[in-house]
Protein backbone atom coordinates (compact mmCIF):
# COMPACT_ATOMS: atom_id res chain seq x y z
CA UNK A 1 0.00 0.00 0.00
CA UNK A 2 1.14 3.71 -0.96
CA UNK A 3 0.66 6.05 2.17
CA UNK A 4 0.44 9.62 1.13
CA UNK A 5 1.75 12.25 3.54
CA UNK A 6 -1.12 15.31 2.79
CA UNK A 7 0.35 18.99 4.57
CA UNK A 8 -2.55 20.67 5.90
CA UNK A 9 -2.08 23.81 8.69
CA UNK A 10 -4.70 25.39 10.44
CA UNK A 11 -4.79 28.46 7.73
CA UNK A 12 -5.64 25.82 4.89
CA UNK A 13 -8.63 24.83 6.14
CA UNK A 14 -10.27 28.68 4.93
CA UNK A 15 -9.29 26.99 1.69
CA UNK A 16 -10.73 25.03 -1.35
CA UNK A 17 -7.89 23.11 -1.44
CA UNK A 18 -7.03 22.54 1.98
CA UNK A 19 -10.81 21.46 2.21
CA UNK A 20 -10.66 18.81 -0.59
CA UNK A 21 -7.46 17.53 1.02
CA UNK A 22 -9.59 17.19 4.62
CA UNK A 23 -12.37 15.59 2.15
CA UNK A 24 -10.22 12.72 0.47
CA UNK A 25 -9.57 12.08 4.04
CA UNK A 26 -13.11 11.82 5.30
CA UNK A 27 -13.79 9.73 2.16
CA UNK A 28 -11.33 7.59 3.23
CA UNK A 29 -12.71 7.14 6.28
CA UNK A 30 -15.88 6.90 5.83
CA UNK A 31 -14.90 3.58 3.32
CA UNK A 32 -13.00 1.91 6.35
CA UNK A 33 -10.29 2.90 5.84
CA UNK A 34 -7.56 4.03 8.39
CA UNK A 35 -6.38 7.79 8.45
CA UNK A 36 -3.45 9.43 10.69
CA UNK A 37 -4.13 12.96 11.85
CA UNK A 38 -2.64 15.67 14.02
CA UNK A 39 -4.49 16.45 17.14
CA UNK A 40 -3.20 18.49 20.36
CA UNK A 41 -1.65 15.75 22.30
CA UNK A 42 -0.29 13.27 19.69
CA UNK A 43 -0.90 12.24 16.46
CA UNK A 44 -3.97 9.54 16.03
CA UNK A 45 -4.43 6.81 13.60
CA UNK A 46 -8.34 6.94 13.23
CA UNK A 47 -10.50 4.67 11.43
CA UNK A 48 -14.80 4.52 11.67
CA UNK A 49 -15.25 3.47 15.12
CA UNK A 50 -18.73 2.18 15.10
CA UNK A 51 -17.73 -0.88 12.18
CA UNK A 52 -15.83 -4.03 14.06
CA UNK A 53 -13.73 -4.04 10.51
CA UNK A 54 -12.13 -0.66 10.28
CA UNK A 55 -11.56 -0.59 14.27
CA UNK A 56 -9.47 -4.42 12.96
CA UNK A 57 -7.47 -2.18 10.54
CA UNK A 58 -6.18 -0.16 13.40
CA UNK A 59 -4.97 -2.78 15.57
CA UNK A 60 -3.73 -4.86 12.58
CA UNK A 61 -1.54 -1.45 11.26
CA UNK A 62 -0.26 -0.61 14.81
CA UNK A 63 0.27 -4.45 16.20
CA UNK A 64 -1.92 -3.25 19.43
CA UNK A 65 -2.83 -6.28 21.34
CA UNK A 66 -6.67 -6.68 20.55
CA UNK A 67 -7.71 -6.47 24.24
CA UNK A 68 -6.58 -2.71 24.27
CA UNK A 69 -9.11 -0.59 23.36
CA UNK A 70 -9.38 2.44 21.48
CA UNK A 71 -10.44 5.75 22.15
CA UNK A 72 -13.14 7.05 20.44
CA UNK A 73 -13.16 10.99 19.16
CA UNK A 74 -15.94 12.94 18.49
CA UNK A 75 -16.48 17.16 17.65
CA UNK A 76 -19.31 17.50 18.94
CA UNK A 77 -21.85 16.63 22.01
CA UNK A 78 -24.57 15.86 20.07
CA UNK A 79 -22.41 12.60 18.52
CA UNK A 80 -22.31 11.50 22.86
CA UNK A 81 -25.52 10.19 22.48
CA UNK A 82 -25.04 7.29 20.12
CA UNK A 83 -22.24 5.67 21.91
CA UNK A 84 -22.21 6.03 25.79
CA UNK A 85 -25.21 5.84 28.35
CA UNK A 86 -26.00 6.17 31.94
CA UNK A 87 -24.27 9.59 31.80
CA UNK A 88 -23.78 10.97 35.73
CA UNK A 89 -24.19 14.93 36.46
CA UNK A 90 -20.50 14.79 37.60
CA UNK A 91 -19.62 13.42 34.28
CA UNK A 92 -21.54 16.34 32.36
CA UNK A 93 -19.82 18.50 34.48
CA UNK A 94 -16.06 17.09 33.21
CA UNK A 95 -17.00 17.00 29.90
CA UNK A 96 -18.19 20.80 29.91
CA UNK A 97 -15.33 22.09 31.79
CA UNK A 98 -12.18 20.08 29.42
CA UNK A 99 -13.94 19.36 26.16
CA UNK A 100 -12.64 20.45 23.37
CA UNK A 101 -9.35 19.47 24.98
CA UNK A 102 -6.45 16.87 26.09
CA UNK A 103 -9.27 14.84 28.47
CA UNK A 104 -10.73 11.45 27.83
CA UNK A 105 -13.39 10.26 29.63
CA UNK A 106 -14.60 6.75 30.40
CA UNK A 107 -18.65 6.45 30.18
CA UNK A 108 -20.89 3.17 30.00
CA UNK A 109 -20.95 1.95 26.27
CA UNK A 110 -24.09 1.31 24.01
CA UNK A 111 -24.68 -1.92 22.50
CA UNK A 112 -23.85 -0.16 19.04
CA UNK A 113 -20.51 0.28 19.54
CA UNK A 114 -18.91 -2.84 18.95
CA UNK A 115 -16.58 -4.52 20.91
CA UNK A 116 -13.88 -4.57 19.17
CA UNK A 117 -13.78 -0.51 19.71
CA UNK A 118 -13.67 -1.35 22.91
CA UNK A 119 -11.35 -4.50 23.59
CA UNK A 120 -14.57 -6.54 25.07
CA UNK A 121 -15.56 -4.13 27.63
CA UNK A 122 -18.65 -2.00 28.22
CA UNK A 123 -17.30 1.05 29.03
CA UNK A 124 -16.00 3.73 26.30
CA UNK A 125 -13.22 5.68 25.98
CA UNK A 126 -14.37 9.30 24.40
CA UNK A 127 -12.44 12.13 23.87
CA UNK A 128 -13.20 15.41 21.92
CA UNK A 129 -9.96 17.05 20.61
CA UNK A 130 -9.21 20.92 19.96
CA UNK A 131 -7.12 20.63 16.98
CA UNK A 132 -8.78 22.22 14.34
CA UNK A 133 -7.82 19.66 11.83
CA UNK A 134 -9.46 16.95 13.52
CA UNK A 135 -12.19 18.67 14.50
CA UNK A 136 -13.02 19.53 10.90
CA UNK A 137 -12.33 15.96 10.01
CA UNK A 138 -14.38 14.06 12.59
CA UNK A 139 -17.09 16.33 11.43
CA UNK A 140 -17.14 15.91 7.23
CA UNK A 141 -16.42 12.36 8.23
CA UNK A 142 -19.74 12.18 10.12
CA UNK A 143 -18.88 9.28 12.61
CA UNK A 144 -16.91 8.84 15.89
CA UNK A 145 -13.72 7.95 14.80
CA UNK A 146 -11.58 5.52 16.92
CA UNK A 147 -7.83 6.55 17.51
CA UNK A 148 -5.06 5.26 19.07
CA UNK A 149 -1.66 6.90 19.27
CA UNK A 150 -0.45 6.69 15.32
CA UNK A 151 2.88 4.88 16.52
CA UNK A 152 3.41 0.82 15.98
CA UNK A 153 2.64 -0.58 19.03
CA UNK A 154 5.79 -0.21 22.02
CA UNK A 155 7.30 2.74 19.99
CA UNK A 156 7.11 6.38 21.54
CA UNK A 157 4.14 8.10 20.48
CA UNK A 158 4.29 10.74 17.81
CA UNK A 159 5.05 14.16 17.68
CA UNK A 160 5.55 14.64 14.28
CA UNK A 161 3.49 13.40 10.68
CA UNK A 162 7.33 12.45 9.65
CA UNK A 163 7.38 9.93 13.30
CA UNK A 164 4.14 8.44 12.30
CA UNK A 165 5.42 8.19 8.63
CA UNK A 166 8.35 6.25 10.28
CA UNK A 167 5.97 3.38 11.91
CA UNK A 168 3.26 3.57 9.18
CA UNK A 169 4.36 3.65 5.94
CA UNK A 170 3.40 1.26 3.60
CA UNK A 171 0.85 0.42 6.18
CA UNK A 172 -2.15 3.17 5.95
CA UNK A 173 -3.61 4.59 3.23
CA UNK A 174 -2.93 8.71 4.35
CA UNK A 175 -1.39 10.78 6.33
CA UNK A 176 -2.64 14.42 7.24
CA UNK A 177 0.46 16.21 8.56
CA UNK A 178 -0.39 19.32 10.23
CA UNK A 179 3.25 19.65 11.65
CA UNK A 180 4.51 19.42 15.37
CA UNK A 181 1.57 18.93 18.07
CA UNK A 182 0.87 21.21 20.69
CA UNK A 183 1.43 19.26 23.79
CA UNK A 184 3.01 16.06 23.06
CA UNK A 185 1.98 13.68 25.67
CA UNK A 186 -1.55 11.64 25.97
CA UNK A 187 -4.63 13.12 26.97
CA UNK A 188 -5.78 12.40 30.34
CA UNK A 189 -7.95 9.24 31.15
CA UNK A 190 -10.73 9.87 33.54
CA UNK A 191 -13.02 7.11 34.35
CA UNK A 192 -16.56 8.58 35.26
CA UNK A 193 -18.84 5.30 35.38
CA UNK A 194 -18.56 5.57 39.29
CA UNK A 195 -19.43 9.20 41.12
CA UNK A 196 -15.98 10.31 41.67
CA UNK A 197 -13.49 10.79 39.31
CA UNK A 198 -10.53 8.43 38.88
CA UNK A 199 -7.72 9.03 36.81
CA UNK A 200 -6.56 6.11 34.42
CA UNK A 201 -4.08 7.57 32.83
CA UNK A 202 -2.27 11.35 33.60
CA UNK A 203 -1.82 13.79 31.16
CA UNK A 204 -2.09 17.71 30.71
CA UNK A 205 -5.12 17.51 32.22
CA UNK A 206 -3.61 17.88 36.27
CA UNK A 207 -5.89 16.43 39.26
CA UNK A 208 -6.16 19.77 40.87
CA UNK A 209 -7.78 21.28 37.82
CA UNK A 210 -9.91 18.13 37.44
CA UNK A 211 -10.80 18.54 41.59
CA UNK A 212 -12.14 22.34 40.83
CA UNK A 213 -14.72 21.04 38.98
CA UNK A 214 -15.99 17.56 40.46
CA UNK A 215 -14.23 17.15 44.21
CA UNK A 216 -12.62 14.18 45.20
CA UNK A 217 -10.58 12.74 42.37
CA UNK A 218 -8.28 9.63 43.17
CA UNK A 219 -5.95 7.96 40.83
CA UNK A 220 -5.89 4.19 39.77
CA UNK A 221 -2.86 3.08 42.24
CA UNK A 222 -1.48 0.59 39.52
CA UNK A 223 -0.25 3.29 37.20
CA UNK A 224 2.08 4.78 39.64
CA UNK A 225 4.76 2.50 39.06
CA UNK A 226 7.72 1.07 41.62
CA UNK A 227 7.60 -1.56 43.90
CA UNK A 228 3.73 -1.08 45.14
CA UNK A 229 1.87 -1.10 41.97
CA UNK A 230 3.64 -4.64 40.78
CA UNK A 231 1.05 -6.54 41.40
CA UNK A 232 -1.93 -3.82 40.10
CA UNK A 233 -3.68 -4.46 37.31
CA UNK A 234 -4.42 -0.72 35.80
CA UNK A 235 -7.79 -0.05 34.38
CA UNK A 236 -6.69 1.48 31.46
CA UNK A 237 -5.46 -1.78 30.15
CA UNK A 238 -3.08 0.01 27.65
CA UNK A 239 -1.10 1.11 30.90
CA UNK A 240 0.22 -2.61 31.58
CA UNK A 241 2.40 -2.46 28.40
CA UNK A 242 5.85 -1.26 28.23
CA UNK A 243 5.56 1.35 25.82
CA UNK A 244 6.50 4.75 25.30
CA UNK A 245 9.91 3.13 24.79
CA UNK A 246 13.13 3.38 22.99
CA UNK A 247 15.43 0.64 21.73
CA UNK A 248 17.79 1.33 24.01
CA UNK A 249 18.51 0.39 27.46
CA UNK A 250 17.03 3.35 29.47
CA UNK A 251 17.66 4.14 33.21
CA UNK A 252 16.67 7.56 35.10
CA UNK A 253 18.99 9.03 37.79
CA UNK A 254 17.42 10.80 40.69
CA UNK A 255 18.73 12.56 43.41
CA UNK A 256 20.34 16.51 43.82
CA UNK A 257 21.40 18.24 40.76
CA UNK A 258 25.47 17.75 41.65
CA UNK A 259 24.74 13.95 41.79
CA UNK A 260 22.86 13.24 39.25
CA UNK A 261 25.52 14.90 36.75
CA UNK A 262 28.02 13.43 38.27
CA UNK A 263 26.64 9.60 38.22
CA UNK A 264 24.88 10.07 34.76
CA UNK A 265 28.48 10.94 33.28
CA UNK A 266 29.96 8.18 35.37
CA UNK A 267 27.28 5.47 33.91
CA UNK A 268 27.84 6.99 30.78
CA UNK A 269 31.84 6.84 30.82
CA UNK A 270 31.33 3.13 31.95
CA UNK A 271 29.20 2.03 28.99
CA UNK A 272 31.38 3.54 26.44
CA UNK A 273 34.56 2.33 27.68
CA UNK A 274 33.07 -1.53 27.33
CA UNK A 275 32.24 -0.23 24.04
CA UNK A 276 28.54 0.49 23.97
CA UNK A 277 26.93 3.81 22.06
CA UNK A 278 25.61 5.88 24.99
CA UNK A 279 22.92 8.92 25.24
CA UNK A 280 22.28 11.27 27.87
CA UNK A 281 18.94 12.92 27.90
CA UNK A 282 19.16 15.71 30.07
CA UNK A 283 18.04 19.45 31.11
CA UNK A 284 18.85 22.76 29.68
CA UNK A 285 19.92 23.69 33.25
CA UNK A 286 22.20 21.09 33.15
CA UNK A 287 23.18 19.87 29.47
CA UNK A 288 26.90 21.30 29.32
CA UNK A 289 28.17 19.07 32.14
CA UNK A 290 27.78 15.74 30.53
CA UNK A 291 29.70 13.61 28.29
CA UNK A 292 28.48 10.81 25.92
CA UNK A 293 27.98 10.30 21.96
CA UNK A 294 24.29 11.47 21.49
CA UNK A 295 23.46 14.88 24.41
CA UNK A 296 19.84 15.95 23.93
CA UNK A 297 18.11 18.21 26.48
CA UNK A 298 14.32 18.18 26.70
CA UNK A 299 14.26 21.27 27.41
CA UNK A 300 14.23 24.06 30.32
CA UNK A 301 13.07 22.67 33.99
CA UNK A 302 11.10 25.75 34.25
CA UNK A 303 9.17 25.29 31.15
CA UNK A 304 7.17 21.44 31.76
CA UNK A 305 5.02 22.55 28.58
CA UNK A 306 8.16 22.21 26.50
CA UNK A 307 9.43 18.94 27.84
CA UNK A 308 6.29 17.59 27.38
CA UNK A 309 6.47 18.86 23.81
CA UNK A 310 10.11 17.27 23.08
CA UNK A 311 10.21 13.76 25.27
CA UNK A 312 8.61 11.65 22.56
CA UNK A 313 10.85 13.08 19.78
CA UNK A 314 13.64 12.58 21.89
CA UNK A 315 13.30 9.08 22.36
CA UNK A 316 12.67 8.74 18.77
CA UNK A 317 16.48 10.57 17.98
CA UNK A 318 18.12 7.94 20.47
CA UNK A 319 16.74 5.22 18.68
CA UNK A 320 17.38 6.94 15.08
CA UNK A 321 21.27 7.46 16.42
CA UNK A 322 21.87 4.19 16.98
CA UNK A 323 22.37 4.40 21.13
CA UNK A 324 22.32 1.33 22.99
CA UNK A 325 22.47 2.74 26.31
CA UNK A 326 20.35 5.87 27.80
CA UNK A 327 20.81 7.88 31.11
CA UNK A 328 18.42 10.29 31.67
CA UNK A 329 17.52 13.49 34.32
CA UNK A 330 13.60 12.70 35.49
CA UNK A 331 11.18 15.31 36.73
CA UNK A 332 9.32 15.64 39.64
CA UNK A 333 5.57 14.90 40.69
CA UNK A 334 3.51 18.45 40.80
CA UNK A 335 0.97 19.60 38.48
CA UNK A 336 2.11 18.19 34.38
CA UNK A 337 5.12 16.99 35.72
CA UNK A 338 3.37 14.16 37.16
CA UNK A 339 2.32 13.35 33.91
CA UNK A 340 5.59 13.72 32.28
CA UNK A 341 7.72 11.67 34.89
CA UNK A 342 5.28 8.88 34.01
CA UNK A 343 6.23 8.71 30.90
CA UNK A 344 9.50 9.22 31.32
CA UNK A 345 9.27 6.13 33.31
CA UNK A 346 7.23 3.91 31.45
CA UNK A 347 10.03 4.85 29.19
CA UNK A 348 12.55 3.54 31.03
CA UNK A 349 10.92 0.78 32.16
CA UNK A 350 10.74 1.80 35.91
CA UNK A 351 14.50 1.88 36.36
CA UNK A 352 15.83 4.88 38.73
CA UNK A 353 18.62 5.11 40.57
CA UNK A 354 18.27 7.61 43.68
CA UNK A 355 21.85 9.32 44.20
P1 LIG B 1 -3.94 5.48 23.04
O1 LIG B 1 -5.12 5.77 22.20
O2 LIG B 1 -2.83 4.82 22.31
O3 LIG B 1 -3.56 6.70 23.80
O4 LIG B 1 -4.45 4.42 24.10
C1 LIG B 1 -5.74 4.52 24.63
C2 LIG B 1 -5.72 4.28 26.10
O5 LIG B 1 -7.05 4.38 26.60
C3 LIG B 1 -5.18 2.93 26.49
O6 LIG B 1 -4.35 3.03 27.62
C4 LIG B 1 -6.45 2.18 26.80
O7 LIG B 1 -6.22 1.12 27.68
C5 LIG B 1 -7.34 3.27 27.40
N1 LIG B 1 -8.76 2.93 27.30
C6 LIG B 1 -9.50 2.92 26.17
N2 LIG B 1 -10.77 2.53 26.42
C7 LIG B 1 -10.85 2.28 27.73
C8 LIG B 1 -11.89 1.83 28.61
N3 LIG B 1 -13.12 1.56 28.15
N4 LIG B 1 -11.59 1.69 29.92
C9 LIG B 1 -10.35 1.97 30.38
N5 LIG B 1 -9.33 2.40 29.61
C10 LIG B 1 -9.57 2.54 28.30
MG1 LIG C 1 -0.72 4.85 22.51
Amino acid sequence: MKTELIQIKEEDLQTTKGQRKLDAAAALLQKGEVVAFPTETVYGLGADGMHAESSKKIYEAKGRPSDNPLILHIAEFEQLSGIACDISDNAWKIMKAFWPGPMTIILKKKPEVPKETTGGLDTVAIRMPNHPVARELILKANLPIAAPSANRSGRPSPTLARHVMEDMNGRIPMILDGGKVGIGIESTIIDMTGENPVILRPGYITPEMIDQVVAGVSIDPAILGGPMAANLKPKAPGMKYRHYAPSGDMTLVEGEPEKVISKINALASEKREEGYRVGIIGTDENILAYQADVIISMGSRKDPENIAANLYGTLREMDERGVQFIFSESVGEEKFYGAIRNRILKAAGYQVLKV
